[in-house]
């Protein structure tokens, strides 16, 4: 069963496609066509909601799209919605995951409440009036430096709480086991599992 994923991230379809097995996962470069909706909604939600109606509006067909984030309780829940584009404003050019991370640090240093989330919305589309969303997150902490290799984005530097070590030191099933995305995804295959297996299975 394929269904399209609003992404450009390699590293968030493995991690999707893991979560829901069974299905096959398309991203829009995989099919040739450009696509970069802009992300202008003020939530997780309606960021995901603006990638699946733009990626439906194309391909009329079955679409996923996740918006996710870290949300540090330090600086009031940011950079939230902004956390792909962290320390852009600054250094004024796009930073790679590792300066993203670094740059977190640096502005950390001195903070003893190092409580952090990470949030993920899923939103699915089967067809015009059939649409659904799911918010879930994970609590962790921001540590003092990075550990790790697995995973991708800030995972070096987040300790998750429920899996009580750094994101990037989990292999890679566990880490959907504990993450936002593996909560959120979980519920979304039930639904679409209702969907298309119709309790076969
Ligand atoms: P977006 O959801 O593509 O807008 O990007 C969200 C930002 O959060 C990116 O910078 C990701 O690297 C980061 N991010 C999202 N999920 C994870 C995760 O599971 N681990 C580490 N970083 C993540």
């Amino acid at each position: 069963m394929k269904l399209y994923f609003a992404s450009g991230n390699e590293h968030k379809k493995i991690e999707m496609e893991k979560l829901l097995e069974g299905y096959s996962l398309v991203l829009p470069k995989e099919e040739g066509f450009a696509f970069d909706p802009i992300e202008n909604g003020s939530s997780f939600i309606e960021n995901a909601i603006i990638k699946a109606e733009a990626l439906y509006s194309i391909v009329k067909a079955p679409c996923i799209a996740d918006d996710s984030g870290l949300c540090v309780d330090a600086f009031n829940g940011k950079p939230g919605i902004h956390t792909a584009r962290y320390g852009e404003d600054v250094f004024g050019r796009k930073l790679d995951d590792r300066e993203k991370y670094m740059f977190l640090l640096k502005n950390m240093e001195n903070i003893e409440n190092r409580r952090a989330e990470f949030v993920c919305a899923i939103c699915l589309i089967l067809d015009e009036n059939r649409r659904y969303i799911i918010q879930e997150s994970v609590n962790g902490h921001i540590s003092r430096k990075p550990e790790g290799t697995t995973g991708f984005g800030y995972d070096p530097v987040f300790y998750n709480d429920d899996a009580g070590m750094i994101s990037a030191c989990l292999a890679q099933g566990e880490k959907n086991r504990f993450s936002h995305r593996g909560k959120a995804a979980r519920i979304i295959k039930d639904l679409l599992d209702k969907e298309f297996k119709n309790g076969k299975e």
